[in-house]
């Protein structure tokens, strides 16, 4: 039994996978969230989990890319972890990523393709690999003839990212962690949790990971701003994918994503915005015709949900680990939460740990 007590504020992707690893690790946890534990207006409940260490490098850099080829190594563990002893179970494909581009689109894929090639690590360039029509028709038979070939990214993975939240929530119940549903923490003070309430909770180590709910304790010259992104939720029947999909276009990178039951994540749009209202009509019309091209049994599909919520994003669009004044911070997640959590959060985690109970109060 490890005698830390750890507060964490924030109970989405970051705060509820920092909670698990440390009750698994024996420490006391306490975990406090504005919203019930099922809200789905944060970017960790809307997002796709798309985890796309290839394609997301085309946007980003080599350290969200190392912290993406390392969380794919975690990821089957922990989910294999979270699942041993009848755990709440957790869709996780790893079984690569196709890329299409429509004929007007096709320098958007050309373009992509050089960025990539230019970009990844010598040892790392075989895993893209272009596809002819015969090529792509074998390896999504449902695209057969749509498209004259495309990318494959090998290595390439997804989530069901609301199982991970909820087999999570249940872990963190059985381990006995402390959570203080529906509590919003006004501030995470070295050694003190402070809600709204005024009730303050003394605990040894406190966390901040409350996504863009923190974004007063960024300073301004490395600030935290919310980045909106929304997708929409599909079910059909008529159309079969085996993995995650693609599609080149001019405004955004968007992509299909199999989920069980037949549905598909659509997304997503990426606004310099913090408007956290409903997703648009503009964009409601664009994830949709983007399905729509992709196979015209998407026609059919039913509407489940239309979500948009704030990404939360530094400068440098890269996730950071940080301690000022006795408050340790994750934050900065970004569009590649999912891709790079793992990472983060056992790096997080070691840190915390290593803490000496003397020195954390
Ligand atoms: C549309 C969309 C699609 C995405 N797709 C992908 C993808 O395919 N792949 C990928 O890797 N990443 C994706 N992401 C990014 C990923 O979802 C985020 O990086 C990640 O979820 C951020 O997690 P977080 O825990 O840091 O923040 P959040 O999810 O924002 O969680 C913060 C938590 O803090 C709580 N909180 C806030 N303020 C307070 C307060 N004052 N008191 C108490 N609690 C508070 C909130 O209620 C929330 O539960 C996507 C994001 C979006 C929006």
């Amino acid at each position: 039994m490890n005698p830390l007590h750890i507060g964490i504020a924030g109970a989405g992707l970051a705060g509820r996978t920092l909670a698990w690893r440390l009750l698994r690790a024996g420490c006391r946890v306490s975990l406090f969230d504005a919203r019930p534990r099922g809200a789905l207006d944060t970017a960790s409940m809307a997002a796709a989990a798309m985890l796309s260490p290839l394609a997301e490098l085309a946007v980003s850099d080599e350290a969200v890319f190392a912290l993406g080829q390392r969380s794919m190594q975690l990821w089957p563990r922990w989910i294999d972890e979270l699942q041993a002893g009848g755990g709440e179970p957790v869709y996780f494909r790893q079984e690569g990523t196709l890329v299409v581009a429509h004929a007007p689109d096709q320098a958007s894929l050309a373009h992509f393709t050089g960025l990539l090639q230019h970009k990844l690590p010598p040892a790392c360039r075989a895993q893209v690999r272009t596809l002819d029509a015969a090529g792509l028709a074998q390896c999504e038979p449902a695209l057969a003839g749509r498209f004259g070939g495309g990318l494959f990214l090998a290595g390439e993975g997804q989530l069901a990212n609301d199982q991970w939240m909820a087999a999570l929530a249940v872990a963190i119940d059985r381990l006995g962690g402390q959570w203080h549903e529906g509590e919003a923490v006004e501030q995470v003070e070295k050694g003190r949790i402070v809600c709204n309430s005024g009730v303050a909770h003394s605990v040894d180590v406190a966390v901040d990971a409350r996504g863009v709910g923190s974004r007063a304790q960024w300073p301004a010259d490395n600030p935290l701003r919310g980045v909106r992104g929304e997708v929409l939720r599909v079910e059909c029947r008529g159309v079969t994918l085996r993995r995650p999909v693609r599609l080149m276009h001019p405004r955004y990178q968007l992509y299909v994503a199999p989920r069980p039951g037949h549905q598909f994540v659509v997304g997503a749009t990426e606004l310099e915005s913090e408007d956290t209202g409903p997703v648009t009509l503009r964009s409601m019309l664009e994830l949709g015709s983007a399905l729509h091209s992709l196979h015209p049994a998407f026609g059919e599909a039913r509407v489940l949900r239309l979500s948009a919520a704030l990404r939360p994003a530094l400068d440098d669009h890269r996730p950071a680990i940080a301690l000022r004044d006795g408050v340790w911070h994750i934050n900065g997640l970004y569009r590649h939460g999912y891709l790079c959590a793992p990472a983060l959060v056992d790096e997080l985690a070691h840190k915390l740990l290593a803490t000496d109970t003397e020195d954390a109060t």
